[in-house]
């Protein structure tokens, strides 16, 4: 008897670590509105697709994509490419 009460509160005990593993999950990039259309865009899109507005900008240096607007790249310091 003693041995199905611990067998129960094991499974109890995995199932909730099962549910907090799973809410430990990392989000995914929160959506924003596009500049151009102002519709919803993922926030890890490069390009919107609604009106092709660029939304983040692949830098030459390291190939990583930074928001648009920065004077030089996050990641390796290298100066944007501004039109
Ligand atoms: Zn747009
Ligand atoms: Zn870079």
């Amino acid at each position: 008897m003693i041995l199905l009460l611990l067998i129960l509160l094991g499974l109890l005990v995995y199932t909730l670590l099962a549910e907090l593993e799973k809410s430990r999950e990392p989000l995914p990039p929160p959506a924003e509105s596009c500049p151009g259309c102002t519709r919803l865009v993922a926030g890890d899109w490069l390009i919107c697709p609604h009106c092709r507005t660029l939304l983040r900008e692949v830098c030459s240096g390291c190939g990583r994509r930074h928001a648009l607007g920065h004077r030089f790249c996050p990641f390796c310091g290298r100066p944007g490419e501004r039109r």
